[in-house]
């Protein structure tokens, strides 16, 4: 070893694979790096090495002795008599039971007993029925090839969190420092921006189209970097890539496979990590069947940055915010062990964990959604949300046709619930928006808000299909284009 402050250095050769792969792990109290080795024709390999380097604060978090025992509670049988926790008593709540009209579907009754699991104190990683539960759905849907190479750093690992928000605000804690640089799209999510900006760390904006990232332009600004600073302490090099790479949150734009595999291959090359925001992962255009996205059938989508992910550098977010409910705030963070193992002690000292009782609900039943989503044909309701979303863009983009032709251009997205819309002849949006607009009683979003600087002229607005009727996405596209006409 080479590392003179580890705790623990050892290598590991993983013969049963067609490519044996060799895995150097050197662990210290503050930072883990981990080598791969492919042995694709000996004596030559390919290597490839990730150190991570936690801040400060994050290394010095350390697991909660109680939260590590509410964990072991949680998965240890009912006989084992417990005098370690604080919880209270849930006898002594006023709820007794619930029940929950699913459409189409029986009355969900949530009977005593799930009812007092649902008030009480749970682990921080998640109930373990619905985590074991989305590891299924996970390994299936992406395949992560990490899952084969080691039990220590390729293991994929997930947690619960409090919508997806909660795991990027966790995660950028984790890895992101004051001064470092972090790439990601422009335009992007204002609620990433919002989590990121504070942080004080410098945001590079990556060229985005309506395929989402633009490697080549990834390609031109990580060229002002030495690959080989990468590992050196103190380096600039980029630590952390954030992308939207379905249905992006503003520009509707959906990233190809072989843009992410450009992608994927740049952050070899620089040794960065890749942070998947998916939360329009389902909500994704193409015609898909029911047997399509049977839990064991062949994956319906383009491949995710996790499904190509061969030496744990990515962490991805998932949400069930939109397929589900929003308000029940069900998120969950996937990757490497070591890196999910953090973001759970950022959770153990902030919220503890997300709500029992929202993990509880999809438990409710056999005809509860989450319970649904199960079996085959709870894919169904999937295919029922991806239809009505799908129909609504259709609704959005024939009255765009109808009334923005001649005044504004956008690109049909393929995923999510967001049209991005450039107004002709009009420099900023902003302004249009905050003070004309409402006269018209029309209302969008300007598109500077999705701009590392909100302050600079965008002339785009972004333009909702989730919540209102096809008459209302009419009408407001006609008010939007009396508007635009009035300001050129
Ligand atoms: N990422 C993106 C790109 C989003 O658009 C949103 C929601 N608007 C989120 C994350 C957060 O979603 P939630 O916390 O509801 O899972």
């Amino acid at each position: 070893s080479d590392c003179s402050d580890c705790l623990v250095s050892f290598i590991i050769i993983i013969t049963p694979l067609k490519t044996p792969l060799g895995l150097l792990l050197n662990y210290d109290r503050n930072s883990i790096a981990i080598q791969f080795m492919e042995f694709y024709n000996k004596p030559q390999y390919r290597c490839t090495k990730i150190k991570i380097t936690f801040l400060s604060v994050s290394a010095a978090r350390k697991p909660s002795p109680i939260r590590v025992l509410t964990e072991l509670q949680q998965r240890s049988p009912p006989s084992l008599i417990s005098l370690a926790g604080g919880s209270p008593n849930p006898n002594t709540f006023p709820f007794q039971s619930a029940s929950i009209k699913v459409k189409g579907g029986e009355a969900l009754v949530m009977d005593e007993p799930l009812m007092k699991r649902a008030l009480q104190y749970s682990g921080s990683y998640g109930i373990p029925e619905l985590l074991s539960w989305m590891k299924d759905l996970q390994k299936s849907l992406h395949n992560p090839p990490t899952t084969g190479y080691s039990p220590e750093r390729g293991q994929m690992e997930m947690c619960v969190t409090t919508g997806s928000q909660e795991g990027l605000c966790k995660i950028f804690e984790m890895l992101v420092n004051s001064g470092d640089n972090v790439l990601l799209d422009a335009p992007t999510y204002s609620g990433t921006l919002a989590a990121l900006q504070p942080l004080g760390c410098n945001l590079i904006n990556v060229a985005s189209d309506q395929h989402g990232m633009i490697p080549a332009d990834l390609r031109k600004i990580l060229e002002r970097w030495d690959p080989a600073d990468a590992q050196k302490p103190g380096s600039s090099v980029p630590r952390v890539l954030y992308t939207i790479p379905n249905g992006g949150n503003p520009t509707g734009a959906s990233m190809t496979c072989e843009r992410k595999q450009e992608v994927y291959e740049l952050a070899r090359k620089y040794d960065f990590l890749i942070i998947e925001d998916d939360p329009y992962y389902f909500l994704q255009f193409q015609k898909v069947s029911s047997s399509d996205l049977s839990l064991y059938s062949q994956r319906p989508w383009a491949p995710t940055f996790l499904s190509m992910d061969v030496d744990s550098r990515v962490l991805r977010t998932d949400s069930f915010s939109k397929i589900l409910s929003s308000g029940l705030r069900i998120g969950f963070v996937t990757g490497p062990k070591p890196l999910v193992e953090r973001v759970v002690l950022h959770i153990q000292a902030s919220t503890m964990h997300t709500s029992t009782f929202t993990q509880v609900t999809p438990l409710t039943g056999p005809v509860h959604p989450v319970s649904l989503l199960k079996q085959q044909p709870g894919f169904l309701l999937f295919l029922r949300v991806i239809e009505f979303y799908r129909s609504q863009r259709n609704t959005m983009l024939s009255s765009a046709d109808k009334w923005l032709k001649d005044v504004a251009e956008w690109h049909p997205p393929m995923a999510g619930m967001f049209l991005w819309i450039k107004l002709k002849g009009i420099k900023d949006t902003q302004q249009l928006i905050m003070e004309r607009a409402l006269e018209k009683e029309v209302l969008l979003v300007p598109g500077g808000v999705f701009h590392i600087n909100s302050s600079d002229p965008c002339p785009y607005v972004r333009a909702a299909f989730s919540l209102s009727t096809p008459q209302q996405i009419d009408e407001a596209f006609r008010r939007l284009a009396d508007l635009i006409k009035d300001a050129m």
